[in-house]
């Protein structure tokens, strides 16, 4: 480590030491003679690109960070409705033990808030004593702009088609692996989304989707098809350009529930600075 790297190093630890921003504009250093990357606008070390945001980590491995838009913490469904047709109407989803439990036959929910590219995090659990068999097991699922289903779902030793057991990008990608707990046990999806991208009817981009379940990894950047459904290829359909997140009424037959549900929006390399 050069001298100079060295220096650099101790400010940007003084930034993680609670420093604040302001020794990002005293501490700036880099190169201007140096090779510009390719595909990029910026010098190797470039001194003129913009520092990314600061941003507080949870204090636990999947609490919310201090960017994050908070859907569900326990405390009430003030982020979320169903429909009737497209009239909003106050959710029948129930809050329960600090948890949000499907009211079956009420149908899906959705939040108010529309998103588009986001990173989510959300957490599920199966009664313990789930009944049924293969797609009648405790379904549910997370609609990425109520579009894009990640199966939710009781695959602990219980099989039905691979591409739709709990963690599928429903009926097109089958989880790269099964990590999935006991019913009764919490389970965990960490999705990163990319929206699709329209120039108007035409698809510029389709959707891509990674997938951590469990902290494992269950899809790594897949492309979307399209959108996802039962025993159809949908294609893709020019849509705005963020939509809601929803989730499945698939009618459990016992409780099935979610908890600590939180998303942020996601930007580009290179955002202007705070
Ligand atoms: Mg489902």
């Amino acid at each position: 480590m050069t001298s100079r790297s060295l220096f650099i190093f101790a400010c940007a630890a003084a930034a993680c030491a609670g420093a604040g921003a302001a020794y990002i504009a005293q501490q700036r250093d880099g190169y201007r003679d140096t090779p510009i990357l390719p595909g990029q606008k910026w010098h190797v070390h470039d001194p003129d690109r913009p520092y990314p945001h600061e941003v507080t980590p949870g204090a636990t491995l999947g609490a919310a960070t201090s960017d994050a838009i908070v859907l569900f913490d326990g405390s009430d469904l003030s982020h979320w409705e169903q429909r009737h047709g497209d009239k909003p109407v106050a959710p029948k989803w129930k809050l329960i033990d600090g948890c949000l439990q499907v009211a079956p036959g009420t149908g899906d929910l959705y939040t108010k808030e529309k998103f588009g590219d986001c990173q989510l995090h959300i957490e599920w659990q199966e009664d313990p004593h789930v009944t049924g068999s293969s797609q009648g097991r405790g379904n549910s699922g997370v609609f990425l702009m109520s579009r894009f289903e990640i199966q939710v779902l009781d695959s602990y030793h219980s099989a039905t088609y691979a591409d739709g057991q709990a963690g599928a990008i429903y009926g097109q990608w089958p989880p790269l692996v099964n990590p999935i707990r006991k019913p009764g046990e919490w389970q965990t999806y960490d999705i990163v989304f990319k929206a699709p991208r329209f120039d108007g009817n035409k698809l510029l981009e389709p959707a891509y989707v990674t997938v951590f379940f469990n902290g494992v990894l269950a899809h790594d950047h897949q492309k979307l098809n399209g959108p996802t459904g039962h025993r159809v290829i949908p294609p893709y359909e020019p849509h705005p350009a963020e939509d809601s997140l929803s989730l499945q009424d698939h009618g459990p037959a016992q409780p099935l529930r979610f908890r600590n549900i939180w998303i942020r929006r996601l930007a580009d390399y290179d955002q202007p600075e705070k």
